[in-house]
């Protein structure tokens, strides 16, 4: 996940081949393996385990070493899976017009897939046993015992798993449940016909999200920007009820899951497999919604210094301030240590490995991936892709990463193979808070008024779209999941009342309306693709602003039992269900005040850019 905002940047450094550019600003891979014959030899070794893991089918019940056996073997075969996919992974990444290393990787998908299959017995297997007998084999054997949550948690998911046959009958449905995100994927991109608008230079654009995007953060003429806004909305408007239609399918089968697996809403059910109490949702958008007023006090800032008569939805992201300061890679990497230096020594040598070198791939070269990520390679070390720039994104992007990183590195050195991974639940907490020690350590070193105001105004937009415009989609997403709940009917006019309701719940006087707006929630990808997922990037935002707080603003003596709990959630990977995780390291999700840092935390920031800006 990134914070903000738009992808358009004055590409500095220039686009050069990857052989041009220095080792020095690679990842070096042979970390992984010294060359393709090594990963051969070790996929080789991964297919025999992958047979051999199979043989062990019918044993379970002869004993806990026959359960312990069987766990070891899955460990050893993860492993092995993690050096075999992330070398050809990363390898790929490096120029995707590789059809020699793009074969390899489908190769080992293919064995991932086979060893999917060799390992489906186990569950099954294990679950006919009762728990109380393996919780008895665990008491008696410490090897064993190291399983206890995983175990104990296949059990509980058990809850919702029907008979053999009610299964069989819903993974028939599944094709057909993917189809209304595949029909939404085919009518906004594939068959879309993208209009093209005059703007007041005389240029003609086409307006793609993409360019509507760059318009709405760079042109300085409002009647462009509405242009913008107009044609990109009105081509949804133009098929809105074809998308309410999707979209009513969507929830019918959100709902028709939830009931066909004894759950009582569509709610409980998205919660469930991270054993997340409804409350933290219903506690994330009542908190929110009662704490709009920094961000409207934010947009009346912005009109008043914009100039502008009115304010709308499509004026909410072009800088405040011009001001074009680069920053290179070398900079931005040398001020980490000092930004994340309240996290200790441990911290710091793991962040001192990272930046030494063959972990980064720091520039943009023909081929190579877009974007930025962290990518976890067990019992070698993360490596970080990115696409540095040199602007003020690019270095936040980097302290993001490594915030995933040192997470990543941190967990792996301190728990066992089987919870070295962490749920998406957690993720976002490091880097987010990664990013927020990184905004600290400029703010302070910042001479210009300018580049503080840009850096104030990043933290503002990164707060803006993580976290307000998130919990909005959570509560819409809710909304409109109740409608079918409740037997309402789902129509535009519907979903159109609760998407306007919500901006105007949340922005109030601030903005200038527009009817437009109200097909907004049409074009939000994850509406139709991943149902109630949203709301994680908020929960992880609020978690890290009460960290935060709790890590610079108090006295020495908590700030320092702040540092080891947080510490201790980063090194705890996913050996307990993410709430517990959380409550261990200072943060009840279910109570109002860790939500309400967020509001305090933009409050402050609003404060500040307000006093620069005056
Ligand atoms: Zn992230």
């Amino acid at each position: 996940m990134q914070t903000s905002s738009p992808a358009e940047a004055t590409a500095a450094p220039p686009l050069r081949e990857r052989s041009e550019i220095p080792d020095s600003f690679k990842w070096n891979l042979s970390h992984i393996f010294p060359d393709w014959d090594a990963w051969q030899r070790t996929y080789d070794v991964l297919d025999k385990k992958i047979t051999d893991y199979a043989t062990l089918e019918g044993t379970l019940s002869l004993g806990p070493e026959k359960l312990l056996a069987a766990l070891l073997l899955a460990d050893e075969i993860g492993r092995l899976e993690y050096l075999v996919w992330y070398y050809a992974t990363l390898k790929y990444d490096e120029d995707q017009r590789d059809n020699e290393i793009n074969a390899r990787r489908q190769q080992v998908q293919i064995l991932v897939a086979k060893g999917g299959q060799a390992t489906a017995w186990f569950n099954p297997e294990l679950l006919r046993i009762p728990l109380a007998t393996v919780q008895q084999w665990m008491a008696g054997n410490a090897e064993l015992a190291v399983y206890r949550f995983a175990i104990e948690e296949l059990y509980r998911q058990q809850e919702h798993v029907l008979d053999a046959k009610g299964e069989h009958l819903l993974s028939l449905a599944t094709r057909f449940s993917t189809s209304p995100n595949e029909a939404y994927a085919a009518l906004s991109t594939a068959d879309v016909k993208h209009p093209t608008v005059r703007l007041s230079t005389g240029a003609d654009v086409t307006v793609t999200y993409g360019q509507y995007r760059a318009i709405l953060a760079t042109n300085r003429n409002q009647a462009d920007r509405a242009t913008a806004f107009k044609a990109l909305h009105g081509l949804f408007a133009g098929t809105i009820n074809t998308y309410a239609s999707l979209y009513n399918a969507v929830l019918q089968r959100d709902w028709f899951h939830a009931q066909a697996r004894g759950y009582t809403s569509t709610l409980q059910a998205a919660l469930h497999g991270n054993n997340i109490p409804e409350e933290v949702v219903t506690n994330l958008i009542e908190t929110t919604k009662a704490g709009t007023g920094p961000l409207r006090r934010y947009h009346r800032l912005r009109k008043k210094v914009l100039g502008l008569e009115t304010y709308h939805v499509y004026d909410t992201t072009i800088p405040l301030v011009e001001f074009d300061r680069k920053y290179s890679y070398d900079e931005t990497l040398a001020r980490l240590p000092e930004s994340f230096a309240v996290l200790g020594p441990e911290y710091g040598r793991y962040l001192a490995e990272a930046i030494s070198g063959g972990w980064i791939d720091v520039y943009e070269s023909p081929g190579k991936r877009s974007g930025a990520y962290s990518a976890p390679v067990y019992s070698v070390h993360p490596y970080m892709l990115l696409n540095h720039n040199d602007t003020l994104d690019a270095a936040f992007t980097v302290a993001h990463e490594m915030g995933h990183s040192m997470h990543t590195v941190l967990s792996h050195a301190h728990q066992p193979f089987v919870y070295a991974g962490y749920t998406i639940f957690v993720a976002e907490v490091p880097s987010t808070l990664a990013e927020a020690l990184f905004l600290q350590h400029m703010l302070s070193r910042a001479t210009d008024e300018r580049e503080r105001s840009c850096l104030l105004q990043h933290a503002i937009d990164g707060i803006v779209s993580t976290f307000y415009t998130q919990v909005m989609f959570a509560d819409y997403e809710l909304q409109a999941h109740r409608l079918v709940e409740a037997g309402k009917p789902v129509t535009a006019e519907a979903l159109g009342d609760i998407y306007f309701g919500l901006l105007k719940a949340y922005h109030g006087e601030a903005y200038d309306y527009d009817d437009l707006a109200r097909v907004t929630w049409a074009r939000i990808p994850h509406f139709y693709s991943t149902p109630y997922y949203v709301y994680q990037y908020a929960t992880c935002f609020a978690s890290s602003a009460q960290l935060m707080k709790q890590i610079v603003g108090t006295s020495p003596a908590d700030r320092e039992d702040a540092i080891a709990r947080y510490l201790a959630l980063l090194k705890s990977g996913g050996s307990d269900h993410p709430m517990a995780q959380l409550k261990q390291a200072g943060v009840d999700l279910g109570k109002p005040e860790t939500v309400r840092a967020v509001v305090d935390q933009l409050d402050a920031l609003v404060t500040q850019l307000e006093k620069e800006i005056s």
